[in-house]
């Protein structure tokens, strides 16, 4: 999705009350009465009315008249919430390119008053699936688990919090800055993701590497459900990163050992084929012919790991979210992960766009096309937008 923040500039204070208000009402409505917003915002003499307009002229919300005249935000929107209130808490001060487009996240590059450059994430829970969700509306819908304002802000927490702990266990992950709605502000990670590199000098070091972490995660009680060739980065020194956090499971989840298996088996196999590594594999393959029969011994197994004290998925009950929230975030998680391997590898549902009348299509975004951009050097760029950047956020 295009993130054009130069409207920005031209929001006043009175469309960012109004905007609020919006979200506000949100809480309980799918889409918002206008009296409702309205009333929330109170501004004199009827100006929220023509606040409105100019928010809907900006796209930053969505008429609805269909059953009642009410409003509710776009994801550019929702957006732009975010990335105000970051901004005014000092943590970034202008937007750079994509980067990134995920099935349910867009990550952009942001930077700081120094020209220190970062990466945010904003998350889109329900993208793909929110045709159903949309077949559903209605008025008063209560906070729901399909609620995709909801599950994409849960789903930022949980990957900032778990980023968090991570990195304080001495994991390799992106050092998470700071987190609001749906957005998560994080260091920006040198490199590319593995299914982007076509060679490695130590590619049996990094399978190691790899697998261990796999390893070392379930020992500290947590499964990644999602450890593939896209959320892992290589740097140029091959280093590896690990990304991509919100699905993450206790190992006391009823289905981790199949989530440890598979994100193990994911490893495996894009190891042998793309570096062609051999080891041994898994009955359905063993017909291969090219393939080196060997014993299982080699895979780590989910019931030989032991949990070391203090574990990491207790630590993140007891400080993240209800379990309430967790339970509704990994409902609708364990749905988009259920179809694939990977939920990185399912493409985004052309169809699926939150707006598809008022918003910029997805369409045209191909998966991870902007990625080999990475390496280039932005900052001359960024001192000229953030000029404009610090003029339209003072
Ligand atoms: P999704 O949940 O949508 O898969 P990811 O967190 O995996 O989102 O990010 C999507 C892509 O964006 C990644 O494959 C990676 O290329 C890029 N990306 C994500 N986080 C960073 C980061 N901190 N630094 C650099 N690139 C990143
Ligand atoms: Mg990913």
């Amino acid at each position: 999705m295009k993130l054009d923040v130069n409207a920005l500039r031209y929001l006043s204070k009175e469309d960012f009350r109004v905007l609020t208000a919006v979200e506000m009402g949100m809480r309980n409505h799918e889409i918002v009465p206008s009296e409702l917003i309205a009333r929330i915002a109170a501004l004199k003499h009827g100006g929220t009315y023509k606040v409105l307009k100019n928010l809907l002229k900006h796209k930053l919300l969505h008429h609805d008249a269909s059953k009642y005249d009410g409003f509710r935000l776009t994801y550019l929107g929702y957006d732009f919430l975010a990335i105000k209130t970051l901004v005014n808490r000092g943590v970034f001060s202008a937007v750079g390119r994509q980067i990134g487009v995920g099935k349910e996240s867009d990550i952009f590059e942001v930077s700081n008053e120094d020209g220190t450059i970062m990466a945010m994430k904003l998350h889109r829970l329900g993208r793909v699936s929110f045709r159903a969700v949309k077949s559903k509306r209605d008025y008063l819908q209560h906070r729901s688990n399909s609620n995709w304002l909801y599950l994409s802000r849960l789903a930022a927490l949980k990957e900032f919090s778990f980023m968090k702990a991570l990195e304080d266990h001495d994991f390799p992950v992106p050092k998470a800055f700071d987190c609001n709605r749906h957005c998560v502000i994080m260091s920006l990670v040198q490199g590319y993701p593995l299914v982007q590199v076509k060679q490695l000098q130590n590619p049996d070091t990094i399978f190691e590497t790899v697998i261990g972490l796999i390893v070392r995660l379930a020992e500290h009680g947590l499964i990644h459900c999602d450890f593939n060739e896209f959320n892992i980065m290589i740097d140029d020194d091959e280093k590896v990163t690990m990304i991509d956090f919100p699905q993450m499971v206790s190992v006391s989840h009823r289905n981790a050992q199949m989530y440890f298996d598979r994100d193990v088996e994911c490893i495996f196999k894009f190891f042998r084929k793309r570096f062609k590594l051999t080891f041994e594999l898994l009955s359905d393959e063993a017909d291969d012919k090219d393939v080196h029969k060997d014993d299982n011994n080699s895979r780590p197994k989910f019931s030989s790991i032991l949990p070391i004290s203090g574990s990491l998925d207790k630590e993140l009950a007891a400080s993240g979210f209800s379990k309430k929230d967790q339970e509704n975030l990994e409902k609708f998680i364990e749905g988009t992960l259920k179809d694939s391997k990977s939920s990185d590898k399912a493409d985004i549902d052309d169809d699926s766009d939150l707006d598809e009348d008022d918003e910029p299509n997805d369409t045209d975004i191909k998966k991870f096309e902007s990625l080999g951009l990475i390496k280039q050097v932005v900052s001359r760029v960024y001192y000229s937008t953030n000029h404009l950047s610090m003029s339209m956020f003072s």
